[in-house]
């Protein structure tokens, strides 16, 4: 393992961290904050803050920064394997989102078309996907199928030259900003449950799509109920073949090997904890000077280098040409867990002064500690939950029977 950076990644380092340094303070302000859950794809907030995220993502895109993993001849920057870590090492440590305001457009749903979109499909959809000027969303997660998502019941049938869609799915992250939404469907009841599926393209204002904003218990709405009746869905808008749409799905995973986990900015939240220490006091004496804090700090601090390390270790054995393994549910599981950890443990040093709310005397840090932690809560859920990441680890990892 070798964890010096060559002159030119050091040179790409270096200029980022300008840039990112720069865009930040002038389109985010002075603390450059997001919001409580930093970098979550929720933590899109009120108007304003959604417009200085489509701003960012502007700059994203002028810069040559915005979709760094994609392949050149689509409008990506063809980086390296570890050009893509050092940005989201230097993203992530600005508590800035990844893809700006287009995150599952550019993580994942443009890779799909990439690998398995028709020519048509490419040239369509790509290039808005990373002005930003189409934003996506991702229909999965229906009321009856969460973690076992291929229980999906959301029915499609071919009429002519289109789908008929009806059906309901939950916590749509962005449904109510988005244009555009990739959508699986049970085109076929009769087949095995992971095979009778598809994936589909929609138009989010297509008629009959009603879109109910949920309020979180952070007081945001960044996820919605999204309902179809009998919504028309082009026949072309149909990803890889019929019935086929789990492959489709899963054909994505790839692009996340790199990630392992530093989604999660839970560095910056840790380095935020120690400055948070330096100002108050716990029991009677400055915070940093007691000693089950220094504990606390320190531990958090191993387990967060811990994870830095796992993802060198897994990032060296991709860059030796070999196939990632279970890894990144190992770092998915540990970074949100720890995440999660760290702001409750802010919750417990400010006591009672954490529950005031913005705005009114004795507020800390804007109450974004407790914010912070009902927001972190969400991040163990989405995207498999952490008892999935556990099942995975066991049954690939230890090779535990299937429970
Ligand atoms: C912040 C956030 C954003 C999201 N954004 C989107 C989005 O944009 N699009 C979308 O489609 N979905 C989205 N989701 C939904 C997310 O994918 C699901 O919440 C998740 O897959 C869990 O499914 P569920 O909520 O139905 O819970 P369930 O699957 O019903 O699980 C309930 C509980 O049972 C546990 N459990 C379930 N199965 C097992 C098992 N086999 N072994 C052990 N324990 C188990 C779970 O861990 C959980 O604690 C989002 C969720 C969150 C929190």
């Amino acid at each position: 393992m070798d964890f010096r950076y060559t002159p030119e990644e050091e040179a790409f380092r270096t200029k980022l961290h300008s840039w990112l340094e720069k865009t930040r303070a002038e389109v985010f302000g002075r603390g450059g904050e997001l919001g409580a859950s930093t970098a979550s794809l929720l933590d899109v907030g009120d108007d304003a803050r959604w417009m200085r995220l489509l701003e960012y993502h502007r700059r994203l895109y002028e810069a040559g920064y915005v979709a760094l993993h994609w392949p050149k001849e689509y409008g990506g920057g063809g980086a390296t394997l570890m050009e893509q870590a050092i940005y989201q090492d230097e993203v992530l440590s600005f508590g800035l989102p990844l893809y700006g305001a287009n995150q599952l457009a550019i993580d994942r749903i443009g890779p799909t078309l990439i690998l398995m979109g028709t020519k048509e499909q490419k040239d369509r959809y790509l290039p808005k996907m990373l002005t930003g000027e189409e934003i996506w969303c991702q229909g999965y997660s229906e009321p009856n199928a969460g973690s076992d998502l291929a229980g999906l019941q959301t029915r499609a049938v071919l009429d002519g030259d289109s789908f008929v869609v009806n059906g309901q799915k939950v916590w749509t992250s962005l449904a109510h900003r988005a244009h555009m939404q990739v959508l699986l469907v049970r085109t076929d009841p009769d087949a095995p449950k992971h095979k009778g599926i598809s994936y589909l393209l929609v138009d989010m204002k297509s008629p009959g799509i009603t879109i109910r904003p949920l309020v979180q218990i952070t007081g945001e709405a960044g996820f919605n109920e999204v309902f179809y009746d009998n919504v028309r869905v082009p026949k072309e808008n149909l990803v890889g073949e019929l019935n086929q749409g789990w492959q489709v799905s899963i054909a994505t995973l790839m692009y996340e090997r790199v990630s392992g986990g530093t989604r999660h900015p839970v560095q910056r939240t840790i380095s935020e904890l120690l400055n948070l220490s330096r100002h108050i006091e716990f029991e009677g004496i400055p915070a940093n000077r007691h000693p089950y804090v220094r504990q606390k700090l320190a531990q958090f601090a191993i387990e967060a280098e811990c994870l830095r390390l796992s993802r060198y270790r897994s990032l060296t054995s991709q860059l030796k040409g070999k196939v990632p393994g279970p890894e990144s549910s190992f770092g998915k599981l540990f970074a949100t867990e720890l995440n999660l950890r760290v702001a409750m443990f802010a919750d417990e040093l400010l006591g009672m002064s954490g529950i005031i709310e913005k705005g009114s005397p004795g507020c800390i840090e804007g109450g974004r500690w407790l914010q912070r932690t009902l927001a972190a809560r969400g991040l163990t859920i989405a995207a498999g939950s952490s008892e999935i990441q556990h099942n995975i680890i066991g049954e690939r990892v230890l090779k535990l029977p299937k429970g």
